[in-house]
């Protein structure tokens, strides 16, 4: 197996870390600044630079750059091993932006992407009701056009940053005689307009991060709609890839993997584990087996890529989807083990943030809790089994409800 990418990518890479040894961490008096200030700086400058938003045109605030997956691949390595600040990764810069350069209007471009690509037009997702989960299409929340303005009223939930959101990307049906996934639209609608309405849900972690949302006769502009009316099933697919994307991240298993064997290593006294936990090394050596399968698969993925292969589109992105938080779930389970009584304490606000602080017990206690979650968030594990099972393995379908 030869893992080198090759001259012209060494290059690249030489080329970043250089980049990388002058730029971060800021110093002099930019060290100094808030660290909002700090990353927005650096990323102007990594920015200009061609390594970040690489697929998105510099009309709409990206960079520009050929297509090139090696490159997006070193990037990624390279920033999360210098600490550096990367693509936004949360709801509007890698989900919206991506499905409105798909299916976006030049002038939905232009408005939204460029200010959430900074970070300064924040989103949540609508997609969720109480009635509708997994089985998305049956959503009752709707749309009807009067005017120049869809009036939209409904109930959405696990509205994930809604609190703090500016817009709301979500799916509204907007033709009720339809069938139900032809029924649907995919609306933009501002959180501060009248009707809309926010009340936060408390999770075990102990923070509020989602939310329900109540729609009263919302307005919102006609020229909100991305992609055609009744096609937001189509543009919500493009959405759902990114998100699975998103909760797939290689760099975060690979920092919780280390985590956990650091953690294991601060716990043992007098060289033996000061827990009860069978066989501490046992359990390792099999995680290191499935995280490397993992990175493995994820390489096999690139090297296809990389030669323009042609993959069934959604197939690795689910794969990689339930086995990364299926191994986050096996990691933090036998991280929450060995913290022993100490995994009792509820964890700081500070711990129970979404960032994993690998120094911190209670941040493992509330990694444990998301990796519970995670396994939901984005289509839970046994919707993507269903999907993998049936259109990747050809297997007969599941029983559908009448
Ligand atoms: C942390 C987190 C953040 C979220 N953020 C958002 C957000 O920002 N916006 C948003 O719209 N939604 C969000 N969600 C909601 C998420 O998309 C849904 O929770 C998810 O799609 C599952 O739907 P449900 O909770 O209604 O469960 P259900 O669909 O009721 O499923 C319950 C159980 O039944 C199983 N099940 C259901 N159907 C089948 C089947 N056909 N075959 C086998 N098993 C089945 C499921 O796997 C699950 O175990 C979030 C969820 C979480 C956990």
């Amino acid at each position: 197996m030869n893992l080198r990418l090759g001259p012209e990518y060494e290059r690249f890479r030489d080329e970043l870390r250089a980049f990388l040894r002058e730029s971060w961490p800021l110093r002099g008096e930019e060290a100094a600044l808030p660290c909002d200030q700090r990353e927005r700086l650096f990323r102007e400058r990594a920015l200009a630079r061609g390594y970040l938003y690489r697929d998105i045109p510099r009309a709409y605030g990206g960079s520009e750059q050929p297509s090139d997956v090696l490159k997006d691949s070193i990037l990624a390595e390279e920033l999360a091993a210098a600490g550096a600040p990367g693509n936004i990764r949360n709801i509007g810069p890698a989900m919206l932006a991506p499905t409105l350069i798909e299916f976006g209007t030049d002038e939905q471009k232009r408005r939204f992407v460029p200010p959430t690509l900074r970070g300064e037009m924040l989103w949540c997702q609508g997609y969720s009701e109480p009635g509708a989960g997994s089985d998305l299409a049956s959503l009752q929340s709707r749309a009807v056009l009067e005017g120049d303005h869809w009036i939209v009223t409904g109930h959405k939930v696990w509205t994930s940053s809604a609190h703090e959101a500016h817009c709301m990307f979500g799916l509204f049906r907007t033709e009720p005689d339809a069938p139900k996934h032809a029924g649907i639209s995919y609306l933009l609608l501002d959180m501060k307009a009248p009707g809309v309405t926010v009340r936060p849900l408390r999770q075990m972690t102990g923070g509020a991060e989602f939310n329900e949302v109540f729609l009263d006769e919302v307005r919102v502009p006609a020229g909100n709609i991305v992609g055609q009316r009744g096609e937001g099933w189509k543009v919500s697919r493009a959405t759902l890839k990114h998100e699975r994307n998103l909760i797939g991240d290689p760099q975060l298993l690979r920092k919780m993997f280390d985590g956990v064997v650091a953690l294991a290593r601060r716990t043992l006294r007098d060289g033996r584990p000061a827990i009860a936990c069978d066989d501490v090394r046992q359990r390792l050596a099999e995680l290191e087996g499935y995280f490397w399968s993992q990175q493995y698969s994820g390489l096999r993925q690139l090297t296809a890529a990389a030669r323009g292969q042609e993959l069934k589109v959604m197939l690795p992105i689910m794969m990689n989807k339930l086995y990364s938080t299926d191994l986050m779930q096996r990691l933090t389970s036998l991280a929450y083990e060995l913290l022993g009584d100490t995994g009792l304490v509820m964890p700081s606000p500070e711990e129970a943030g979404m960032a994993l602080l690998p120094d911190a017990p209670g941040s493992w206690t509330a990694q444990y809790m998301f990796a519970i979650a995670n396994s939901i968030a984005g289509g839970a594990s046994n919707i993507q089994r269903n999907i993998i099972g049936e259109r990747g393995l050809g297997l007969p379908r599941d029983l559908r409800p009448r």
